[in-house]
């Protein structure tokens, strides 16, 4: 098979992420074998059962020895715990990479453990996903027409970035490169905040006395603004506390921006308000 990049791919963390590509994967036929790790054994189970992966591995380390390819795909909070785990066994050759949404904390946990970034761990993060969450989710064409952003390090092997790279676009993505801080900027404000501001105002809303007499009268626009408030609410966590100082100050920006909203309308203030929908309006046509 030409497509065929590597013999032994190892997903960590069969979840959503990690379901998807093993399964994208597999059905193109991408590496020779898709081995999924996960430490709930029962996804572990419905990925093999689902024909995601070609084989469930019962022993990490085993496992990692032995892979080509290994691809981080658990909770953000979790990757330093799991890369501590493999470390011992990881051949020098062995390609790492990993899809957690926040890429600064994930480098600061590889200097922690390695001394140093490794050459052969290529930081990625794929802009596709869902607010469910689970193997059972899973779908083989999740990242087709989707960006997945890699942020390789100065000292980053190039065949390993090379080998990366094809196998996005191999399962359909479109990748593009950035360094590690303009990612967590430029993801904090696209994903990080409107995330944190619909499970804001879902709570918000939530907490009124009324509340589901007015979430029965939502309509298409309250539902599609609070559509990502389903997701899972441990991820967000971990996201909202590896990307703390770029979220912060989106949340600031955005406090300042909704505060010169406020005071135009107390005030009345036409010019101001059009002056602000205006803008909005052509730049959110712009770019859809
Ligand atoms: P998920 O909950 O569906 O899957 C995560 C899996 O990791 C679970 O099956 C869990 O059992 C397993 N896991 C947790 N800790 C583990 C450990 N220590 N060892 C082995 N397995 C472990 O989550 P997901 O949505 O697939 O997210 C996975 C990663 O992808 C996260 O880092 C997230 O930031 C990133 N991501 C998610 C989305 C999205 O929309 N869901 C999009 C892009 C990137």
């Amino acid at each position: 098979n030409v497509r065929c990049l590597t013999e032994r791919v190892l997903v960590i963390g069969l979840g959503l992420i990690g379901g998807s590509l093993a399964s994208a994967l597999r059905t193109r036929g991408i590496c020779r074998t898709v081995i999924g790790y996960d430490r709930d054994k029962d996804e572990l189970e419905t990925g093999l059962r689902l024909g995601i992966v070609d084989e469930a591995a019962a022993d990490l380390l085993a496992a990692a020895a032995q892979a080509d390819v290994i691809v981080l795909a658990v909770p953000v909070k979790a990757i330093e715990t799991v890369l501590a785990e493999i470390l011992p066994v990881l051949r020098t050759e062995t390609i790492l990479t990993d899809v957690g949404s926040v890429k600064g904390n994930v480098v600061r946990s590889a200097i922690r453990l390695f001394g140093c970034v490794p050459n052969r761990f290529i930081p990625g993060h794929p802009i596709a996903g869902s607010e469910k969450s689970g193997v059972a989710a899973a779908d083989a064409t999740l990242f087709e027409h989707h960006k997945v952003i890699i942020t390789p390090l100065p000292q980053s092997d190039s065949d390993a970035v090379t080998l990366i790279a094809r196998m996005w676009q191999a399962v359909g993505a479109q990748v593009l490169q950035m360094d590690v801080e303009r990612h967590d900027e430029v993801l904090a404000a696209t994903s990080h905040l409107p995330h944190l501001l619909a499970f804001s105002l879902v709570d918000t809303l939530a907490q009124e006395q009324d509340c589901n007499d007015i979430f029965r009268y939502a309509a298409g626009g309250f539902r599609d603004f609070t559509r990502v408030a389903a997701s899972d609410p441990t991820m967000w966590h971990d996201i909202g506390l590896a990307n703390k100082q770029a979220i912060l100050q989106k949340i600031d920006e955005f406090t300042a921006g909704v505060g010169r909203l406020r005071k135009a309308i107390e005030t009345e203030d036409s010019v101001a308000m059009l002056g602000i929908f205006t803008r909005a309006k052509a730049a959110r046509e712009h770019f859809s």
